[in-house]
């Protein structure tokens, strides 16, 4: 005769060894609730394991007001700016002639993400200005050079300096790097340059 006791205790394992037995067949019973964040996140500790088949959710963080303050020292604006316009003309440079979608949405975003972190608050906030006059162009190397040289001479323009000839931004950016440069593709870059400036 078994005790009530015994039964219990027989129950209490059985019940212990279906549950342990279910969380093993099912992935999602592994997720676990990140104690920081409240996100929750699968076993691998990756958020995306829970979304199989669904789209990514849209970056965070690219729209939004700028987050940096006022930069007073001159100097330090003006080495900032140089060694920023630097960068980013480089880059636009080295993008790839003929983009994939998700590397136009990195351009775009990385050009939104700036607008929001540029070091400088009162620049940051003249560049969200020009990016929603002008959004960025993305869909080629030439676009996107041509796009931000004609911003940089927004700025200059603003600031009462020289405006740049954008048909030497091969020139001027000649980086080494060993890649076409955008005057060596189908349209010359003096014929891209007219097409902006007339607005086409
Ligand atoms: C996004 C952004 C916003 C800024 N906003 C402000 C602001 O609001 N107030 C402020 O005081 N400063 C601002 N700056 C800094 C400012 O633009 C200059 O970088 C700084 O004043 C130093 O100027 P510079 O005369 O040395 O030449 P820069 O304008 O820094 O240019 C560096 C070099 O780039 C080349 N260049 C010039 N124009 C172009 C062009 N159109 N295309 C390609 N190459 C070109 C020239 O060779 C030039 O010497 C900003 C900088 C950035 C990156």
């Amino acid at each position: 005769m078994i005790s009530r006791f015994a039964k219990a205790f027989i129950a209490i394992v059985v019940a212990l060894l279906l549950l342990s037995t279910i969380s093993f067949l099912h992935p999602n019973s592994r997720a676990y609730l990140d104690p920081f964040s409240g996100e929750l996140l699968g076993e691998d500790g990756m958020e995306k394991s829970l979304r199989k088949g669904q789209p990514p959710p849209p970056l965070a963080g690219v729209e939004g007001g700028v987050i940096m303050s006022k930069l007073g020292n001159a100097t330090a604006k003006a080495a900032l700016g140089r060694a920023t316009w630097k960068l980013i003309h480089t880059m636009t440079l080295r993008y790839p002639e003929n983009p994939t979608q998700d590397e136009r949405d990195a351009l775009s975003s990385y050009f939104h993400l700036l607008s929001r972190l540029y070091p400088c608050g009162e620049c940051a906030h003249e560049f969200q200005q020009l990016l929603q006059k002008y959004p960025p162009q993305t869909s080629s190397r030439r676009s996107a050079s041509l796009w931000l040289c004609s911003v940089h001479n927004h700025v200059n323009e603003r600031l009462g300096k020289e405006i740049f000839d954008c048909a030497h931004l091969d020139d001027e950016y000649d980086c080494g790097c060993g890649d076409e440069p955008i005057g060596t593709s189908a349209l010359p870059v003096n014929e891209a340059v007219e097409m902006m400036r007339g607005g086409r």
